[in-house]
């Protein structure tokens, strides 16, 4: 179905702040647009107005700093994480994940940004994201501010951004620059499809992070392990951690069965 709404293209974030302050909740923004749009034409989201942010020009950076980390500008695209040399060679991991996400075209307009912010329990950025202790940037008409990508999350689609705010990055600390880690998905198909459950886990020295997508409101970070940790005390800590529902995808217990078997299969792989 036809859905009518005004379109702005900001050209920086001054300008889309500003717009969104005049139009409090009728406005939203606007990167790839494939949860957006598709949100808009299925009649789940009525925005009067979508503020297009990707002429903003230092939304496209990407760039990789020895002190600084990884910078993720808001308009990087899920294509660009998997051909960055930098991610490659500093954060695997969020390569591996990014290969995870749809289909070529969909990445080529989907950013990492977007996919945090739709906040979808199933997102796959946002394993990977969690285990490297990654920081989102926030920008609103007081300021800016910097906070861990552990609390963004508050519930299925639902984050701490206040109405009128933006992210404009990630940063993924210097500090996880070079973890080993693997993500596992399941999946309804062998090709491209949404996740019924996933997990990443990363070793760094020698403590493992484990995240778990699509087993919660939101993606879950569990408290960090040793690798010296019995594995049947991981299982179980993580089972506790989660709580998958049934649903027209995959039942709760098959979820849970997945997560315990993901959680084993990539201790071997990466931490034993
Ligand atoms: C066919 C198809 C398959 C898909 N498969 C997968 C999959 O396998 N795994 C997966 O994780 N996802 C999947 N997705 C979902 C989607 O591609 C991702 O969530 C995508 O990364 C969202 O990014 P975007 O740039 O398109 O965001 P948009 O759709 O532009 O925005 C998403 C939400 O974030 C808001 N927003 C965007 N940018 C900002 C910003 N800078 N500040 C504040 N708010 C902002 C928007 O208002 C909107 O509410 C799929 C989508 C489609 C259409």
């Amino acid at each position: 179905m036809n859905r009518v709404f005004d379109y702005r293209a900001a050209t920086s974030f001054a300008e889309a702040l500003g717009w969104l302050a005049e139009m409090g909740s009728n406005a939203r923004p606007l990167a790839g647009g494939t949860d957006l749009l598709v949100n808009v034409r299925a009649g789940l989201m009525t925005p009067g107005c979508v503020i297009d942010l990707k002429q903003i020009p230092e939304i496209t950076a990407l760039s990789f700093d020895e002190n600084e980390g990884l910078l993720i500008g808001a308009g990087v695209t899920i294509n660009e994480i998997i051909e960055s040399d930098a991610v490659q060679q500093h954060y695997p991991l969020l390569a591996i994940c990014a290969h995870q996400l749809a289909s070529h075209q969909v990445r080529n307009r989907a950013t990492v940004v977007g996919n945090i912010v739709n906040a979808s329990p199933c997102a796959d950025m946002a394993p990977p994201l969690l285990c490297l202790q990654a920081e989102i940037e926030i920008q609103g008409n007081d300021g800016a501010r910097w906070v861990p990508c552990a609390t963004f999350f508050t519930g299925a689609k639902q984050t701490i951004l206040k109405p009128g705010e933006l992210v404009s990055r990630i940063r993924v600390p210097a500090a996880t620059k070079g973890a080993r880690g693997g993500y596992k998905k399941l999946k309804r198909i062998q090709g491209h499809d949404l996740g019924i459950v996933g997990v990443a886990l990363v070793l760094l020295g020698d403590t493992v992070h484990i995240a778990v997508s699509s087993a919660a409101a939101t993606p879950v970070l569990v408290k960090p392990f040793a690798r010296t940790d019995d594995l049947s005390t991981v299982v179980a800590t993580v089972r506790e951690a989660i709580s998958p529902i049934d649903d027209v995808r995959c039942t709760k217990d098959y979820r849970l069965f997945m997560a315990e078997t993901y959680v084993k299969r990539l201790w071997q792989e990466v931490v034993a």
